[in-house]
C-alpha cells in the first residue's frame, strides 16, 4: 500500500496533477486527494487551480462539470463506468420535449446530471443552492425541474412554488424509509438528525436539518451536540469525523446507505489512470459552451 501511495505522489508531480476526490469515495481514496468536497466545489477548484492534469475521483458528470469549467485541461476519471444512477434518469431529448410541452417555462437542473441535460437548461443548481436558484426565477414563471423529484419536492416546500417535477431520484436517497429514520432515533434519542434533501419527503420531514453534504459540515461546527445521525451516502460519514474528530456521527442504519459507483475508484486504477493518462473526459464544444452558461447563471445566483 505505502509503494502503491509512493508511486501516485511521484506519477502526480511528473504529471504536474492533482487528485480530486468526492465525500462519497473510499476513505483511503479520500486520504490521497488532494482536495475532497462536494461535485460542484471540486470542479470550481479546478477551475481555479494551476495543474495542467485533473484526476477526478467521482462519478462522471463530476469528471465532465469539471471539464466544461476547466476547458484546456485533462480531467481525467480513472474509471470510465462511473455513473450516476440519477443522472441517468433524464436524457437531453426528453428535457427538450418537455420543454416544448411547457413554452415559456424556465429548465432548472440539479448537477446530478450529463452535461447534454445541463446543456438543455436555463440555469443549473446544486441540493445547496437550489432554493436560492428558483427564488432568483421570476414568480410568474413555470419552472421544470430535473431530475430529483425529491430535492424538487423539497425546494418547492421552502419556497411555495409549485413546480414541474422530473419523474427521478437517487436510488440510494429515494431507498432510505422513514420508518429507518424513526428507529435510529430510538437507538440514538436526542440527538440530531441531518438529512440529505435527496431523500424523500417523508424522510426529510423527521430531520433536524436537512443539508447538502457542505452543509453539513458547517451545521456540525455551528452544533453543540456531540452525537449526530447522518442521513446520506456512509462515506460522508469519514470526512465528517476528519473534520470533527471530537464528535460522534452515526449512519441511519447498520449496514449503510452505498452508492456503488462511488465506491469504484481504487488506489491501483489511480496510479493507472497517471501512468497511462487515461480516461480522458471530454465535452463536446457545442454542448459544453451551453452546459457552462446553465452553471456561470448558476454561480451568479446570490448565496443569501
Ligand atoms: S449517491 Fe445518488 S446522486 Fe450521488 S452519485 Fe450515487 S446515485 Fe448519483
Amino acid at each position: 500500500m505505502d509503494k502503491l501511495i509512493k508511486k501516485i505522489e511521484q506519477l502526480k508531480s511528473e504529471r504536474e496533477a492533482v487528485i480530486l476526490a468526492h465525500n462519497y469515495e473510499p476513505p483511503e481514496i479520500q486520504d490521497i486527494a488532494d482536495i475532497v468536497g462536494d461535485s460542484l466545489g471540486l470542479s470550481i477548484d479546478a477551475a481555479k487551480l494551476d495543474n495542467p492534469v485533473i484526476v477526478f475521483c467521482g462519478v462522471s458528470f463530476m469528471a465532465e462539470s469539471a471539464a466544461i469549467l476547466a476547458p484546456g485541461k485533462k480531467v481525467i476519471l480513472p474509471r470510465l463506468n462511473c455513473g450516476c444512477g440519477l443522472a441517468d434518469m433524464a436524457e437531453a431529448n426528453a428535457v427538450r420535449k418537455m420543454r416544448a410541452q411547457h413554452p415559456g417555462a424556465a429548465v432548472v437542473t440539479y448537477v446530478n446530471s450529463s452535461a447534454a441535460v445541463k446543456a438543455e437548461s436555463d440555469i443549473c443548481c446544486t441540493s445547496g443552492n437550489a432554493v436560492n436558484v428558483v427564488r432568483s426565477i421570476p414568480r410568474e414563471q413555470e419552472i421544470i425541474f430535473v431530475p430529483d423529484r425529491n430535492l424538487g419536492a423539497y425546494v418547492e416546500q421552502q419556497t411555495g412554488r409549485k413546480m414541474i417535477l422530473w419523474d427521478g431520484a437517487c436510488p440510494v436517497h429515494d431507498a432510505i424509509r422513514a420508518q429507518e429514520v424513526l428507529a435510529a432515533q430510538q437507538k440514538y434519542p436526542d440527538i440530531p438528525v441531518i438529512v440529505h434533501p435527496e431523500c424523500r419527503p417523508e424522510v426529510v420531514a423527521l430531520a433536524d436539518a436537512v443539508r447538502s453534504t457542505g452543509g453539513m459540515f458547517d451545521f456540525v461546527a455551528d452544533s453543540k451536540s456531540k452525537e449526530f445521525i447522518i442521513v446520506t451516502e456512509e462515506g460522508m460519514l469519514y470526512p465528517l469525523s476528519k473534520a470533527h474528530p471530537d464528535r460522534i456521527f452515526h449512519p441511519v442504519k447498520p449496514d449503510g446507505m452505498i452508492c456503488p459507483d462511488m465506491k469504484m475508484i481504487s488506489l491501483n486504477d489511480v496510479c493507472t489512470s497517471l501512468e497511462k493518462m487515461e480516461h480522458i473526459v471530454t465535452v463536446a464544444q457545442s454542448c459544453a459552451e451551453k452546459a457552462r452558461l446553465a452553471l456561470e447563471r448558476m454561480l451568479a445566483v446570490p448565496r443569501h
